[in-house]
């Protein structure tokens, strides 16, 4: 059983409706992969370029994903430039859009005494993140409650969230002896961050922290790929600061099946 098309689960990209470009891809790939059955070459790296890759570069999914380049660029001016960004793109074909200045990620993100300033003092918020260190334990929950959020306090119901639905529906067990496709590029990067937002940012508690503030562990069977983890690396990587620490990899696995 092989799961294609790389853009399944995400909508097209110019319109932001429809499912098209993941049906189209997957098309593409599944042409591709029976062209070398049927010329008997083996699913290596390059054979798969040649057999999918160039088709998907001839295909008018590339060409509507090249006009979308900037379709979602208005976001970083707030919510509504966004969503009129996205409009003016896809009306236009990708001649006008909104534009903006894009920082890397990693750059953008704030830390986190900025951000609870006023609220949670600094040597406080130091006290907290060596605790949650020593007991291996994310450190959002202390945060809010010291914040003042108020105590979630277990009635019984069960909350079905729409990611929860995703893993109960579509989770496809990695199968063994191939690598994690989420990696951890730099170890001693991880080892010297605090705190370690991967694991705070990661819903599906895939990412949790390293034992004593070291590397953070995962673990592929919670992950639902959403990706929340590569744009919220504090940390950007030495030989391509574009990128941050996290390496979201192609791997085996995922979330799409029949059920979903
Ligand atoms: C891998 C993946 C791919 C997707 N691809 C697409 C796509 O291509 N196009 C598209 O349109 N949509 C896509 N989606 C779906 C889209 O992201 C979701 O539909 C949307 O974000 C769901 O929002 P929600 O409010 O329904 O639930 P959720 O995002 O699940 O939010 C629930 C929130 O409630 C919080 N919560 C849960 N329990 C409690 C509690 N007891 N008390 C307080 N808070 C609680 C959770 O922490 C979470 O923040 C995708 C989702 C995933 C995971
Ligand atoms: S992946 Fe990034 S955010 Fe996570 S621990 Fe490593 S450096 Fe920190
Ligand atoms: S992709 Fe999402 S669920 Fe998977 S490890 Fe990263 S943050 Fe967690």
């Amino acid at each position: 059983c092989a799961r294609i098309g790389e853009g399944s689960g995400s909508t097209n990209v110019l319109a932001g409706a429809g499912v098209d470009e993941a049906w189209t891809t997957g098309v593409l790939l599944a042409k591709g992969v029976i062209e070398l059955l049927k010329n008997h070459k083996p699913f290596t790296w390059e054979n798969l370029e040649r057999a999918y890759g160039d088709r998907r570069r001839a295909s008018w999914v590339e060409k509507e994903c090249r006009a979308a380049t900037h379709a979602r660029d208005g976001f970083q001016r707030g919510f509504v430039p966004g969503l009129l960004g996205m409009g003016l793109t896809g009306m236009t074909g990708g001649m006008l859009n909104v534009h903006a200045k894009i920082g890397r990620p990693w750059e953008m993100l704030k830390p986190l005494k900025e951000l609870c300033m006023g609220r949670i003092k600094e040597d406080e918020l130091e006290k907290m993140g060596a605790e949650a260190r020593v007991n291996g334990n994310t450190l959002h929950d202390a945060v809010m409650d010291k914040m003042g959020w108020p105590k979630i306090v277990p009635d019984g119901q069960l909350i079905v969230s729409h990611q929860d639905a995703l893993l109960m529906g579509g989770k496809v067990q990695a199968a063994g002896g191939f690598a994690d496709h989420v990696a951890f590029v730099d170890p001693q990067r991880c080892r010297d961050c605090h705190p370690q937002l991967c694991a705070e940012i990661c819903s599906g508690q895939a990412i949790t922290p390293g034992e004593n503030g070291g590397v953070p562990n995962f673990d592929r069977e919670k992950c639902v790929h959403c990706g929340a983890c590569v744009w919220n690396c504090t940390q950007g990587r030495a030989a391509d600061p574009e990128c941050g620490n996290v390496d979201f990899r192609a791997g085996s696995g995922g979330l799409h099946s029949a059920e979903n």
